[in-house]
């Protein structure tokens, strides 16, 4: 008897969850759909506050444009509906430069959002790409409109006839996968409908590895994805407490949304030349290998080293942002990664910054304001559109030789040492032609 009264009282709490996320769904579709009637009196549902009015309302990338797009109408962080909702506007109303897919599915069997941001036909050989990632921890909320900010911002350049994102546009793909972790996205809403409270799930649902009856809780059971990869998978303890907030799961890719990265990356390695991963909080940009405690990058991926150092330098990054290891920042290491992962497999640079600033107020989960949401967003952004920049192929002089010359027939030569700074290969690169007519002034009264 007791128990089906158990059961009754649990049947009761689902079926007002249920209603509460109806109530929601509908607010929000209420919001964004309104009933239209053609000429002819036949009725279509049309979007209502649709995404181009809101980035055609002014010709600069404004607080008003960005408010109206990246803060919800219900507290300052997309949830679940709100990113896809989002996802399904975007689809529907820039079918030119957007085209979403399933990246494949999570361990609840949701798929998680892949979009693709490009335009025109250019083929994917002649087209470097970067690979965008959110909520890999689904608590960290501004790790998921951080990419949606960057999909806004080139679609507003692209609407105001901007050359600089129509060329980039052109050129370059951007894969965004806003939520890597979606079911931990979706429970953290679905929690809010029952509790009103956001918990502060990190790890994914899978509860299977164990600690389902341990944990209390199913805040702490589920795989900590970025710790589900396979470089260094499991050392230091990772795998031992399937409580742990940073509980790696059994093995290297136990979990389909890690397997999912995996596949994704192998499949376009050829294509992607770099992978943003975003996490929050704090202001700092974690550079590999985070697994261990030392310089291994620079040693090991000099190349690579030198790019983060680049792009740090020709970013003009956030103010005291901290650049490091996990250990060198954080003073712990983080086996099992992702960018780890990423760039000891392919080679693939792979960053996985920690977005903030430097008011101490942006160091949480969830911001308290809609203005400290967007003061993250512009000061992380301009060291993303410089990385997107550098995808092109580039060639920059680096060095002119020295001139020798001839005392008889006054004739001199020199060499001039051109390097592609940028990412795309150069490998069909040809100079057609080395003619120059160079006027020549002798100021200096040593020269005679
Ligand atoms: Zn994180």
């Amino acid at each position: 008897m007791f128990s089906r009264v158990g059961k009754w009282a649990a049947g009761m709490a689902l079926l007002n969850s249920v209603a509460n996320a109806d109530r929601y769904l509908t607010e929000i579709e209420e919001l964004i759909m309104q009933v239209k009637r053609d000429t002819d009196g036949k009725e279509h549902i049309s979007w209502k506050e649709s995404i181009t009015e809101k980035l055609q309302h002014s010709k600069e990338f404004s607080d008003k444009v960005k408010h109206e797009l990246l803060i919800p109408r219900l507290g300052n962080h997309y949830s679940y509906h709100d990113a896809m909702v989002v996802i399904e506007q975007l689809k529907r109303e820039f079918p030119d430069y957007i085209n979403v897919s399933s990246f494949g599915k999570t361990y609840e069997g949701r798929d998680i959002p892949l979009i693709r941001l490009q335009k025109g036909n250019k083929p994917t050989t002649d087209r470097p790409a970067m690979l965008l990632t959110g909520a890999h921890h689904a608590r960290e909320a501004v790790s998921i409109q951080m990419p949606f900010y960057i999909i806004f911002k080139f679609l507003h350049g692209a609407l105001h006839n901007d050359q600089y994102y129509l060329d980039l546009l052109e050129n370059v793909t951007l894969y965004v996968v806003p939520m890597l972790n979606v079911d931990g996205v979706y429970d953290i809403e679905q929690t809010f409908f029952q509790t009103a409270d956001h918990v502060m799930k990190r790890k994914n649902k899978n509860d299977s590895w164990g600690g389902k009856w341990l944990c209390g809780d199913d805040t702490y059971t589920g795989v900590d994805l970025n710790r589900n990869y396979g470089f260094s998978h499991g050392n230091f303890g990772a795998k031992e407490d399937p409580c742990s907030e940073s509980f790696s799961g059994p093995f290297p890719f136990s979990e389909p949304e890690t397997r999912a990265m995996r596949d994704f990356i192998f499949k376009h390695v050829n294509e992607i030349k770099f992978v943003y991963n975003f996490h929050s909080y704090g202001n700092m940009y974690v550079t590999p290998f985070n697994a261990i405690a030392g310089d291994l990058l620079q040693d090991a991926y000099p190349t690579q080293f030198a790019l983060f150092e680049e792009i740090l330098d020709e970013g003009h990054p956030a103010n005291q942002l901290k650049v490091g290891t996990a250990h060198d920042l954080l003073g712990y290491t983080s086996p099992g990664e992702a960018s780890d992962w990423i760039l000891a497999a392919t080679g693939i640079a792979a960053i996985s910054p920690e977005l903030g600033t430097d008011n101490p107020a942006t160091n949480s989960f969830r911001l308290d304001t809609p203005e400290l949401v967007i003061d993250v967003l512009d000061q992380q952004y301009p060291i993303i559109e410089k990385t997107i920049e550098k995808l092109q192929a580039r060639l920059e002089f680096v060095q002119v030789g020295h001139a020798d010359v001839d005392a008889e027939t006054k004739e001199f030569s020199f060499t001039v040492e051109i390097r592609n700074k940028g990412l795309k290969d150069m490998q069909d690169f040809t100079i057609m032609s080395a003619q120059a007519s160079v006027e020549a002034r002798f100021d200096d009264p040593h020269i005679q």
